[in-house]
């Protein structure tokens, strides 16, 4: 990493995995093995681990984050979570808008953009995920695709808290859970893109300052080269962040 530009924040995504007893479990073996990280560290966890892993991490360099949340502040939204509700179990931080929200369950750029805007109204720190599909990549329409997405989603977003509280996650869709990890050279190239299209919106500084992580099969493997790039600002960690020597193996990675 090169911690003199911008420090790294490492995120699990743990999706739909993990009951309460089970996150305690892992959080306490991650514990110890990233206390001394020079990076920031923060796990994504199913809403009904929420309430353990805060009191799991308490005391520890560790962050919590829900991995979804609706716009509304309450209301007749079935099966929804609000920030008010993430917010009193101790959440931190939520990842908004990934690609499997987007393909299963029909996120669009503009409830995505409702979402960000909702959690940073209410104090929480959006990791926005975006990133092309196969499809648009073998039609060279990447660069389009995530500046559509990023244009959308931060729509009336402050370049305060774009700067602050918004990390942006590119996630190329055909590298999630795929084992097909983009080159750290097709990631370096994206996260620079994402970066002018920041700065196009919100000016050089701001763009300097964003958090632009890379997520995609990112591993105890291949994390020291993805993050040897000076625009890949951390991870955003799916499978490898369930087994703890991985997850810690990424975080030290990031801590160099
Ligand atoms: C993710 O879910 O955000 C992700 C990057 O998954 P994986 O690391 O398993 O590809």
């Amino acid at each position: 990493m090169k911690k003199n530009v911008r420090k790294a924040v490492i995120a699990g995504n743990w999706k739909m995995n993990k009951t309460p007893a089970e996150a305690i479990e892992l959080i306490d073996a991650i514990k110890p093995l990233v206390k001394d990280a020079d990076c920031d560290v923060v796990v994504g966890v199913p809403y009904v681990c929420i309430p353990a892993a805060v009191e799991a991490v308490k005391g520890s360099n560790i962050k919590v984050s829900a991995e979804n949340v609706h716009w509304a502040e309450s209301g007749a939204f079935t099966g929804e979570i609000s920030v008010p509700m993430l917010k009193a179990v101790g959440a931190e931080y939520v990842i908004i808008g990934h690609s499997e929200r987007r393909q299963y369950f029909g996120e669009t750029d503009e409830t995505v953009n409702l979402r960000t805007k909702a959690a940073l109204a209410g104090g929480l720190k959006v990791i926005l995920c975006v990133g092309e599909l196969l499809a648009e990549r073998e039609q060279g329409i990447t660069f389009e695709t995530v500046s559509k997405q990023i244009k959308i989603d931060l729509a009336g977003v402050s370049a305060e808290d774009v700067k602050n509280n918004v990390i942006v996650a590119y996630e190329p869709v055909w590298a999630i859970g795929t084992g097909k990890t983009a080159t750290s050279d097709q990631a370096e190239e994206v996260n620079a893109y994402i970066r002018t299209v920041i700065a196009g919106l919100y000016g050089e500084e701001v763009a300097e300052g964003t958090t632009i992580q890379y997520g995609g099969s990112m591993n105890a493997a291949n994390a020291d080269e993805l993050l040897s790039k000076v625009n890949v600002d951390g991870g955003l960690i799916g499978g490898a962040s369930l087994k703890a020597n991985d997850f810690a193996a990424i975080v030290a990675a990031a801590s160099k």
